[in-house]
C-alpha cells in the first residue's frame, strides 16, 4: 500500500451563519449550509474539500443532504483504496456510478487535489499548471436591502477599495419595480463603479425582450443569465440585439454546455464556478472550449465556504482563461472566521494563498461549534 492510497473518506455538515441575509430570485439565506470532505491517505495526509450549493436546491437541484449520501454512499466505495494521484481515474469511475451531481462530485474532486498536492508538498496551482497570477479581481454582490442602504454598502466598499464592480441579484420582485431598483443603484454609482446584474434564468423570453435594453440604456454593464438554462437559442437572440455583453451561468455546467453557447454565439461571457462544473479538471475543459473561441470566463461563486473559494482562487490562478475577473467573495459573507489565517482580500482583488494543497488550514474548533448535529 502506498502512502497516497486513500483509507478514508469523511463528510461533515456545517451550517455557517452568513453577515447579512443573501438573497436571491426564490430564496434568501441567513446561513450558508457546507458538506465539508475529509480524505486521509495512508500516509496521515488530509485533504479537504466543500461540496456547496447556494442556499439549497433551488439552483441546480443539489442540496448537502443529497450531497452527503451520495458521497457517502456511492463515491466513496469508489475512492477508498485508490491513489490520491488517480484523480482523473477516480473522477471517471465515479461518473459511472453517479450521474450529474456535479456540486457532490468537486467536494470530493477538491479533496484529492488537496491531499495529493499535500503529499507532495506543493500547492493545488502546481497540479493545474502552475500560477499565471498570484491574485484575482473579485466583483461583490450587493444584496437586496432598501436602495440607499445598497447603495451605501457598495460606497463603504468602494471607500475600503475592498472592490471596484458591483452585482445585483434580479428576479425576485415584479421585473418593472426590479429595474427601476437597480438603475437607482446604476446611477448613483455611475462614475464610481460598474454594475452588473444577474437574473437566475428567472424571466421567459418577452420580459427579457421587454426590459434587457432599458437596463443596458440605463448603463447596467453586463447581463448574467436572464432567461432560462436550456434555452440556448433565446442567450443568443438576446446576445445579438443587446449592446451589453451575455454571461451564461445556468446554461453552462458541462464543457459539452460550453460548446453549445459558444456555437450558437450565445454568450460574450461564461461563468465558471468549480463547484457547478464538477470540478478542476472539468472546469478546465470548459475554460478551453470558451478560450479557444475567444469567449471570456468569470470565475464565479456558488457562496463557497473558505476551502471550495481556496480552491478557486487556485484554479482562477492557473488559467489564462479566467480573463474577466471573479466574484469569489463567499468567505467575507461570512459572519464567522473557519480558517486559522483568513483568505487576504483588498485593492479590488483577493489573493492566491500560499503553502502546500490548497495553502489554508481549517480552524477545527471552529468547524466543530458550526457543524450540524
Ligand atoms: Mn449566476
Amino acid at each position: 500500500m502506498s502512502e497516497l492510497t486513500i483509507d478514508s473518506i469523511q463528510t461533515t455538515i456545517l451550517d455557517v451563519p452568513l453577515v447579512r441575509p443573501h438573497k436571491f430570485a426564490t430564496t434568501v439565506m441567513d446561513k450558508q449550509p457546507l458538506l465539508l470532505v475529509e480524505v486521509r491517505t495512508s500516509g496521515g495526509v488530509i485533504g479537504f474539500g466543500e461540496a456547496v450549493v447556494p442556499g439549497g436546491p433551488w439552483w441546480g437541484g443539489e442540496s448537502v443532504e443529497t450531497m452527503k449520501a451520495l458521497i457517502d454512499g456511492h463515491m466513496a466505495p469508489v475512492v477508498l483504496g485508490r491513489s490520491a494521484e488517480d484523480i482523473t481515474g477516480i473522477m471517471l469511475d465515479i461518473e459511472r456510478v453517479v450521474a450529474k451531481a456535479t456540486f457532490a462530485k468537486a467536494g470530493v474532486e477538491v479533496a484529492l487535489h488537496d491531499a495529493w498536492a499535500r503529499s507532495l508538498g506543493v500547492p493545488v496551482h502546481t497540479l493545474l499548471g502552475g500560477a499565471y497570477r498570484d491574485s484575482v479581481d473579485v466583483t461583490w454582490a450587493l444584496g437586496s436591502a432598501p436602495i440607499a442602504e445598497i447603495i451605501d454598502e457598495a460606497l463603504a466598499k468602494l471607500e475600503q477599495r475592498m472592490n471596484f464592480s458591483f452585482k445585483l441579484k434580479m428576479g425576485a420582485l415584479h421585473p418593472a419595480a426590479d429595474t427601476q431598483r437597480v438603475l437607482a443603484v446604476v446611477a448613483a454609482l455611475e462614475g464610481k463603479a460598474g454594475v452588473r446584474v444577474d437574473i437566475n434564468a428567472r424571466w421567459d423570453r418577452f420580459t427579457a425582450l421587454r426590459y434587457l435594453p432599458q437596463l443596458a440604456d440605463g448603463g447596467v454593464e453586463l447581463i448574467e443569465q436572464p432567461t432560462p438554462g436550456d434555452q440556448i437559442e433565446v442567450l443568443a437572440e438576446l446576445s445579438r440585439i443587446l449592446p451589453v455583453p451575455i454571461m451564461a451561468d445556468e446554461s453552462v455546467l458541462t464543457p459539452h454546455d460550453a460548446l453549445e453557447v459558444v456555437r450558437q454565439q450565445a454568450a460574450a461571457v461564461i461563468a465558471v464556478k468549480t463547484t457547478k462544473c464538477g470540478g478542476l479538471q472539468r472546469s478546465r475543459d470548459v475554460v478551453a472550449i470558451a478560450r479557444a473561441a475567444g469567449v471570456a470566463c468569470h470565475g464565479a461563486t456558488s457562496i463557497e465556504g473558505p476551502i471550495g473559494t481556496a480552491a478557486s482562487i487556485h484554479f482562477a490562478c492557473s488559467q489564462p482563461g479566467i480573463n474577466f475577473g471573479s466574484e469569489l467573495f463567499g468567505p467575507l459573507l461570512f459572519a464567522e472566521e473557519l480558517l486559522a489565517e483568513p483568505l487576504r482580500y483588498g485593492d479590488g482583488k483577493v489573493a492566491l494563498p500560499q503553502g502546500p494543497g490548497l495553502g489554508v488550514e481549517l480552524n477545527m474548533d471552529a468547524v466543530k461549534t458550526w457543524t450540524r448535529n
